[in-house]
């Protein structure tokens, strides 16, 4: 892709780069963009325990819309704790995670798990299919985001299906929040995340990259806790209890609502808010 041609209206500046709504791309990125090598090293050493997703269960569960069982690829695993819940469910799993620590946990779960990155995916894949692929909290991380998606179109099976998942950006909660408090865009995470998406952002990449956009849906927006007062990023404490709140939610209504559940977290998509956005996607 020609970064060169990236240019749009500047929305904040942080370090030595600047954060635009790019025109051409269609959602924000930094600028000048880092390149693959710097954030390869980046991704192959630094370690974070990995923070618990609402939608790890959540996913298993709306995939048998399209698919009952099948091979399932996670690009960008991280230890593995999605393709565990399929696992569980008896699909074939394998990943991929540049990560030496996380890739190793992974492993250690039984799953089948190469430390590469994606380019290197490319190479030694090139020929492979799934039935369903997960690219969850990559597009965020990756220069180019668009050249991605399009080559992977290569290893989907016939009506096969991605699962895409970004942090949802920019979003409406958000930016209520900081405009309340006079704040700067707090989310903006350097050099991890180079792109960010608000629903807009992401329908608009996926589509140019070729893919119809099946169902969307988010995860519970956690900055609703933000805007009634409990400041999560001023206080860490808060945000566990937040979190809990939430997981206590979810299990109750997945107990005697879970298709009302499913629906509210299609309905927050359609208004754009939730913490992060996922889409099920097909290759055009
Ligand atoms: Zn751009």
């Amino acid at each position: 892709m020609m970064k060169g041609e990236c240019r749009g209206e500047l929305l904040l500046t942080k370090r030595d780069r600047k954060v635009i709504f790019c025109k051409k791309c269609g959602y924000a990125h930094i600028s000048p963009m880092y390149s693959e090598e710097e954030l390869e090293k980046f991704y192959e050493y630094v370690y974070r325990r990995s923070t618990p997703s609402n939608l790890w269960r959540e996913k298993v569960r709306s995939i048998k819309k399209w698919k009952s069982c099948g091979s399932i690829l996670d690009i960008g695993c991280w230890e593995g704790a999605q393709l565990e819940y399929f696992k569980k469910e008896g699909w074939k799993c394998t990943g991929t995670e540049l990560n030496k620590k996380a890739a190793a946990i992974a492993t250690s779960k039984g799953i089948s798990i190469y430390q590469i990155s994606i380019k290197e995916f490319f190479q030694k894949f090139s020929k492979k299919r799934w039935d369903v692929v997960n690219v969850a909290y990559i597009l965020e991380h990756i220069p180019d985001a668009l050249g991605f998606l399009q080559r992977l179109k290569s290893n989907i099976a016939k009506n096969g299906i991605v699962m895409v998942e970004v942090p949802n950006e920019f979003n409406p909660f958000q930016l209520a929040y900081i405009k309340e408090h006079n704040l700067t865009p707090y989310w903006i995470a350097l050099p991890d995340h180079v792109n960010y998406f608000d629903k807009e952002g992401i329908r608009n990449l996926v589509k140019k990259a070729g893919y119809t956009i099946l169902r969307g849906e988010s995860s519970f927006p956690m900055e609703m806790f933000l805007l009634m007062g409990d400041d999560y990023l001023k206080r860490k404490s808060l945000g566990r209890a937040s979190f809990k709140k939430v997981v206590n939610m979810e299990r109750i209504l997945r107990c005697y609502e879970p298709d009302l559940l499913s629906k509210f977290y299609s309905i927050l998509y359609q208004c754009g808010i939730g913490r992060s956005t996922v889409l099920y996607l097909q290759p055009r």
